[in-house]
């Protein structure tokens, strides 16, 4: 007979009670927090309107390149 191995469920040594990092200066913070501190906070909205900013660009970046590339292959057909 082919007894099923019992597998015991291996306990993670995890003592530190749920938490969860600043996403600014990694320091530890409750888990319903997100920083550590209003400045964090700051700095985070900060990052993210310049993340925001870049990701902006870079598509409008996209679509004129887009839109050249389609000119392009049109003025080939053409001729
Ligand atoms: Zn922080």
């Amino acid at each position: 007979m082919n007894q099923k191995p019992k597998k015991r469920k291996e306990v993670e040594a995890v003592d530190v009670p749920d938490h969860r990092h600043c996403e600014i200066c990694g320091r530890v913070v409750p888990p319903n927090e997100r920083y550590c501190s209003p400045k964090c906070e700051e700095k985070a909205a900060k990052e993210r309107k310049s993340m925001e900013r870049f990701r902006k660009i870079w598509i409008a970046i996209l679509v004129a390149f887009t839109i050249f590339m389609v000119i392009q292959i049109l003025l080939r057909l053409r001729t």
